[in-house]
């Protein structure tokens, strides 16, 4: 199968999809990896998912840890007892992540190729054409749109992106800066008090991260800023422009709003910011699409392995898209709640005030975090549907038993079978003090898909899952 865009998301689910021993390409139009610094760190839910899959040391020792606790800004204290054994804030730069997550798809199998422009899609019965730039051809059975906010696979099939154009713009760069530090910190305590969207921040190496808010709207958010534009706007908004020279990169980004309305077309599907595009008020874009990846790599394994039940491929659509509507509206509420304008300044002091309260906090958290993720699997017990946290079994962790991202059983009783399951579901016969259910069946992105004792309920319910039995 093919994958256009190696950004976070392609890159992700390449893995996901190898994994499984399925042939994947992935088509990069930049020749080099960007240098632009987007995402600067990962909530729970993403660490978790790295840590499914044997992931998170190389992030740990390149990462560094921070506690969770600010929603739009309001600081606020990390809940008791949330409900994942990573309860901190990952800060690590996105061009570090995406080399990582570049490196272990590498390392299953998965073939790159940069300067690879997509221009054209076609899709038939049996699988899909794509053109590239330089007017050669490329077949598959699947192709995933993973190419960005401004995705040309999404435009070539025609998918709507309903929501709002961006109404505010920001200039982004690392740069060197002639002032000295103790006059940057000041400048930026000063003008924060009237403009959260400003920002100069030192990354190390005598470099600083700048934000500030551009003059208008441009066309094409694509052609970054020249320095002297950062300057200028450095000096409506500081009164200096700090001596501002050598960028290693600039950039600018918006605050859109949008959604695809559909995100399987046929053979072709969308993830990552091809399917969504919001604000970076909170930080969870990166993680959004890694998730996307999460849930929808397994499923297009078993279609082209050729076990995928009825409806598993349109239920990445079913699950995915109202998690990413959430987000959306989450995404936008914390936007306007950094607005310096009165309405906006009380609504926040209101939601400050209420996030004393445990459980309000907790909700919240939950969102940014994304461990509050319900898939609907239908009525049934409170753990139906969401992933299951990492929990201590006897002998060892059950993170590390899901590294190969296949199905999952955790049986406490010791008298449940997945035999016709055995080559797609893996059958853990172990204790954990942290789950109060007799048995728990996970789906390879640790979803809960079933919970209970009796097998023959069990037999109704891993085809649902994971197609016919074998044999
Ligand atoms: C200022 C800012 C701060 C942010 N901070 C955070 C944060 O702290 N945490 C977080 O989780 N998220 C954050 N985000 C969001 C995050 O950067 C994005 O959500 C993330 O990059 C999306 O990844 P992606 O792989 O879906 O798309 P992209 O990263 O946009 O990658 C798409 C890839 O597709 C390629 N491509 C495009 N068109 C084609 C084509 N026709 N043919 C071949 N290849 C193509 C592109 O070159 C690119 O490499 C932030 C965003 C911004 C702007």
């Amino acid at each position: 199968m093919t994958v256009v865009g190696a950004g976070p998301t392609g890159v992700m689910l390449a893995g996901e999809v190898r994994r499984h021993g399925v042939r994947v390409l992935v088509l990069e139009r930049d020749a080099e990896p960007t240098p632009v610094v987007r995402a600067l760190g990962l909530h729970a839910r993403s660490i978790e998912v790295l840590d499914q899959r044997g992931l998170l040391d190389r992030f740990l020792a390149l990462g560094t840890r921070y506690p969770i606790g600010s929603f739009a800004g309001i600081s606020t204290s990390t809940p008791d007892q949330l409900d994942t054994a990573h309860p901190y804030v990952l800060g690590i730069p996105q061009p570090t992540t995406e080399r990582l997550l570049t490196e272990h798809a590498t390392e299953l199998g998965v073939e790159i190729r940069r300067g690879r422009d997509v221009v054209g899609l076609r899709q038939d019965d049996d699988g899909v054409t794509v053109d590239l730039a330089d007017g050669t051809h490329l077949r598959s059975r699947y192709l995933v749109g993973c190419d960005g906010g401004r995705s040309t696979v999404r435009r070539l099939l025609g998918v709507g992106f309903p929501g709002e154009p961006a109404g505010r713009e920001w200039l982004s760069g690392e740069v060197e800066l002639t002032a000295p530090r103790e006059e940057v910190a000041a400048v930026v305590t000063e003008v924060r008090k009237t403009q959260q969207g400003f920002g100069v921040g030192p990354t190390g190496a005598g470099l600083y991260r700048v934000v500030v808010p551009a003059e208008g709207v441009t066309e094409d958010r694509s052609v970054p800023p020249t320095l002297e534009e950062v300057r200028q706007r450095l000096r409506v908004f500081a009164g200096t422009d700090l001596g501002v020279h050598s960028p290693r990169w600039l950039s600018r980004f918006g605050d859109a709003t949008r959604q695809a309305e559909r995100y399987r077309p046929g053979r072709v599907l969308l993830a990552g910011d091809a399917a969504h595009v919001h604000p970076p008020t909170g930080g969870q874009g990166l993680g959004l699409g890694l998730q996307d990846a999460f849930n929808l790599g397994w499923k297009l394994a078993a279609a082209v392995g050729g076990w995928a039940p009825e409806g598993l491929l349109d239920s990445y659509h079913s699950e995915r898209h109202p998690v990413a509507a959430d987000v959306l509206t989450t995404t936008r509420a914390q936007a306007e709640l950094l607005s310096t304008e009165p309405g906006p300044q009380a609504v926040r002091r209101l939601v400050a005030d209420l996030m004393d309260f445990e459980e309000v906090n907790r909700f919240l958290i939950e969102k940014i975090t994304a461990i509050g993720v319900r898939y609907d699997f239908g009525e049934g017990h409170r753990l139906l549907g969401r992933r299951l946290r990492d929990m201590a079994l006897t002998r060892g962790r059950l993170y590390a038993l899901m590294h190969a991202g296949r199905g999952l059983l955790l049986d406490q009783t010791g008298r449940l079978s997945v035999a016709g399951w055995a080559d797609r579901v893996d059958h853990v016969v172990d204790v954990s003090e942290e789950l109060d259910v007799p048995a728990a069946l996970l789906r390879p992105d640790g979803h809960v898909a079933w919970v209970g004792n009796d097998q023959r309920d069990l037999l109704g319910h891993l085809p649902t899952w994971f197609g016919a039995a074998a044999g």
